[in-house]
């Protein structure tokens, strides 16, 4: 089963007069056989994206276009999509097998043929002995393959994934992340799957569109959002630790950290600069592009994360880095950093410039 290609475009949903669209204008393309993430806070209407797209909610505005063709006014159940959502919500009262036959059942394939089929998707979801077992007896990771093989099992044109890992234990869920790219390389399916989790996000989507209360902020490769995040909020919902605010003039990001010079050209005027911990390095006081202090250490893993608070003439400024394996830098001591040039990225000053970040657990924190 090759998948479809999704596009949506405009996509507005308004609960009702007088309150903001739980969903404003939403664009996106899921071109066939990729997989694309949707990532974002709670409440910021990722699953209205889904709903709306699976038919089970009516857009306000906008149209969902499935290889071309508008599904305004089709039904859920002959759109082609298949939704696994973060509760399996598989028939307590049937066997495994008979759940993944189920649809198959309903759309009239004979019993036999619809259980040998459930067989097939439930060896993909490598649950190939649990056939006959009650669902009551599988622990929640394999309910969740059970779901998993339920929805591929309808051969959807596009499946839909609703925080469907979000509930399960980290090693579970990294199970079920190689899981389904195994599943992607063997039957190419296209997947359109929303997560409030950026390292999930990370693992499973060829792209990734951010979203915050309702609006589409930025569409990119991962990596690409990383690294040149469009904005506070974008860099900060990927997990972003340090904003420098300052003032960018000729070319150069001027604050507490000194005169730094930007690797791309970025308009003048009052700008924050954002460098991801995992670019930063710390060497001996001297070293780097400006010395500091180390504030704080928390181990994660093998890697530790420092803050370094840096005072300069112009004010006070705090920088996050993550060491090397094999480093070690007690609080207090007086380190140099070095902010590689490549890794420098400016963003507007917006209405959240200024406030501390939150802080966003890392997943061996979470
Ligand atoms: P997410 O999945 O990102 O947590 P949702 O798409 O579920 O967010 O919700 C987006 C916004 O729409 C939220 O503010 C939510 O309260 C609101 N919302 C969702 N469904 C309804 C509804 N049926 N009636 C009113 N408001 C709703
Ligand atoms: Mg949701």
């Amino acid at each position: 089963m090759s998948g479809g290609s999704l596009r949506l475009r405009g996509l507005t949903r308004v609960h009702g007069a007088g309150t903001p669209p739980a969903l404003d204008g939403f664009d996106l393309d899921v071109p066939s056989g990729a997989c694309v993430g949707i990532l974002g806070p709670s409440g910021s209407g990722k699953s209205t994206v889904l709903r709306l797209t699976a038919g089970l909610d009516e857009p306000t505005s906008g149209s969902v276009l499935l290889d071309g063709v508008d599904l305004a006014g089709v039904a859920p159940e002959r759109r082609g999509m298949a939704m696994v959502f973060q509760r399996p919500l598989l028939f307590p009262h049937m066997t495994v097998r008979d759940n993944v036959a189920f649809a198959d059942r309903v759309r009239g394939v004979p019993r036999r043929q619809a259980r040998g089929r459930a067989d097939e998707y439930l060896h993909l979801v490598q649950l190939g002995g649990f056939g006959d077992r009650p669902v009551r007896a599988l622990s929640g990771g394999q309910e969740q393959r059970v779901a998993l093989a339920r929805a591929l099992a309808a051969e959807p044109r596009v499946l839909l994934l609703d925080e469907a890992f979000s509930a399960l234990d980290a090693g579970l869920r990294e199970e079920m992340h190689e899981l389904l790219a195994d599943l992607r390389m063997r039957l190419d399916p296209t997947i359109l799957l929303v997560t409030h989790d950026h390292a999930e996000a990370d693992a499973l989507a060829d792209t990734v569109a951010v979203l915050d209360d309702g609006r589409l902020l930025q569409t990119g490769p991962m990596r690409e959002l990383y690294a040149r995040p469009a904005s506070l909020s974008v860099s900060r919902l990927l997990g972003g630790r340090t904003e420098v605010t300052g003032v960018v003039r000729d070319g150069r990001h001027e604050s507490a950290l000194g005169s730094l010079e930007l690797p791309s050209s970025a308009p003048s005027g009052p700008a924050v600069l954002v460098v991801r911990h995992e670019a930063v390095a710390v060497l001996p006081a001297g070293d780097g592009d400006v010395d500091g202090t180390v504030v704080r250490v928390r181990r994660r893993g093998l890697r530790s994360l420092v803050t370094v608070e840096v005072a300069g003439p112009a004010g006070a400024a705090s920088v996050d880095a993550e060491l090397d394996p094999r480093q070690d830098v007690p609080t207090g001591r007086t380190v140099g950093l070095r902010l590689p040039v490549e890794d420098r990225w400016v963003v507007p000053v917006d209405g959240r410039a200024g406030e501390p970040a939150q802080p966003v657990p890392s997943p061996s924190e979470a």
